[in-house]
């Protein structure tokens, strides 16, 4: 059903049918309530006639009807008054006897017994409650009084409740739908307005936002939700734009260099030492490739969650000594001294493999930015229960408007000296990954002029 579909309708019809039941329930329980407090008061009033008449009978000690004499009205269809003697025999009728209420003489016999009795009749038009008691003097029962007065009363006042309820019943139910419907409407309509604009808000333009000035209640945090949402998104898209967008442009550089270099070669025809020049430039060029596609490929592996991390117990001093002894060929060729610092060893849980790129990254950094004649140490402490390692070198340092960006992809401080080194501003990234994948931190501190440390913290033993 179409109607279903709307939540606004379907707590409205909630709303209502809880409160026709409640309503019915209530209504129920104040009928049965009243019409009991009023037989009640009706079987009072005929105990105290029957008192009455049984005590103006036995004035005098026995059952004298001539003391008996009601109000002195007439008296009609609507009560009666009668008095039996101890044979069962009526002595006195106020009704005059023609036509008198039916007697019931098993009523009567059990009042000669001692027991009192309510029950319904009907005489004339109306319905009468007659109350059969026995007439005590003395403590001896010398006859029976019968009461009976119409429940005329009882059954007027019921019947106004009962119009009273026909009336109010609908008209309740049909106030509170309106104000229901208005008020789920009230209610909801803010969420139609957040359905209406996040359908505007395409994968294409995610830009948008709800901006919707709502109170901070459901609805309003649900928008708010739902906004920061789509600056996510838009984020993670434009991240992810930009990626390609520099992965393109760093794979073209080194294609439209060896396009350069052979179209030269083929110009004209030239000796094997001029080819072989060009074959060693290309080689160069698809070497720089080789690297910046294999750090493509790690980063996009490691967006995916795809690299595995092998936790292992694992030794500082043992990781940097063969990360320094992988790098030294390049360190001495450039004139650089490579220490590694003396000390306790640290012991860290780590993926060897992982964290051997590390730091070899860090060193191939190091190595390529500092000058000749330079100095790089590799050191390890524990600090505040983590395993850190720090790699300090005496190069260029780097400037303090560019610290905060050198881990983003693509980053270079200086473009043009750092592509001539061969790096793609990946190499940091890459670091970064794998330290919070590892749930540590890295951090770059770096005084101008007098270089660069890296200090890697990472879970220890
Ligand atoms: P790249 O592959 O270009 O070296 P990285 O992500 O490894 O990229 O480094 C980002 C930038 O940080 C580099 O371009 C470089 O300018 C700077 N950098 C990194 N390490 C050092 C260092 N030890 N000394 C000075 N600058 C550095």
């Amino acid at each position: 059903m179409a109607f279903l579909r709307s939540l606004r309708l379907r707590l409205t019809l909630w709303y209502v049918l809880l409160l026709a039941v409640t309503l019915a329930v209530f209504s129920a329980g104040v009928y049965l309530a009243l019409r009991e407090n009023l037989n009640s008061n009706l079987d009072s009033s005929l105990e105290a006639r029957a008192s009455i008449v049984a005590g103006l009978a036995t004035e005098d000690g026995e059952l004298e009807v001539e003391h008996v004499e009601i109000d002195g009205n007439d008296v009609g269809d609507d009560e009666f008054t009668r008095i039996f003697n101890s044979s069962g025999g009526v002595v006195f009728d106020s009704s005059g006897g023609d036509p008198a209420p039916v007697v019931d003489s098993a009523a009567v016999e059990r009042a000669l017994a001692g027991e009192r009795a309510y029950r319904k009749i009907v005489f004339g038009h109306d319905n009468l409650r007659v109350l059969t008691a026995p007439v005590l003097s003395d403590g001896e029962i010398v006859g029976v009084v019968e009461v009976g007065l119409t429940d005329e009363d009882v059954r007027s006042t019921l019947r106004s409740l009962l119009v009273i309820i026909a009336f109010a019943y609908p008209a309740v139910l049909g106030v509170t739908s309106a104000g229901g419907l208005f008020l789920a409407g009230r209610a909801l309509s803010p969420i139609d307005r957040v359905t209406r604009v996040a359908r505007k808000i395409g994968a294409e333009d995610l830009g948008q936002r709800l901006d919707l000035d709502l109170p901070d209640d459901e609805v309003g945090r649900l928008a708010r939700t739902f906004d920061e949402m789509i600056e996510r998104l838009d984020r993670a898209f434009k991240r992810q734009r930009q990626f390609t967008a520099d992965a393109s442009h760093e794979l073209r550089t080194p294609l439209t260099a060896i396009k350069g270099q052979t179209e030269v070669a083929l110009q004209r025809e030239r000796d094997p030492e001029a080819y072989r020049e060009v074959l060693r430039g290309v080689n160069s060029e698809v070497d720089r490739m080789i690297r910046l596609v294999g750090s493509l490929l790690t980063l996009a592996r490691a967006d995916a969650a795809r690299i595995e991390i092998n936790r292992e117990d694992l030794s500082a001093r043992a990781l940097a000594t063969d990360a320094v002894e992988q790098v030294s060929p390049a360190a001495s060729e450039k004139g650089l001294t490579l220490t590694v610092m003396p000390g306790d060893d640290v012991r860290l849980v780590a993926d060897q493999d992982l964290v051997l790129q590390l730091l070899l990254n860090l060193l191939d950094n190091a190595i390529k930015y500092t000058a000749a004649g330079g100095a790089i140490d590799v050191s390890w402490r524990v600090a505040d229960g983590q395993a850190e390692i720090a790699i300090a070198d005496n190069g260029p340092g780097i400037p303090a408007e560019h610290l905060p960006h050198i881990f983003d992809r693509f980053y270079r401080v200086d473009v043009a000296r750092s592509r001539g080194e061969g790096g793609a501003g990946l190499g940091l990234a890459i670091c970064r990954w794998i330290v919070e994948a590892h749930g540590g931190s890295i951090e770059a501190t770096s005084e101008p002029g007098s270089g660069a440390t890296f200090t890697v913290r990472l879970p220890g033993s």
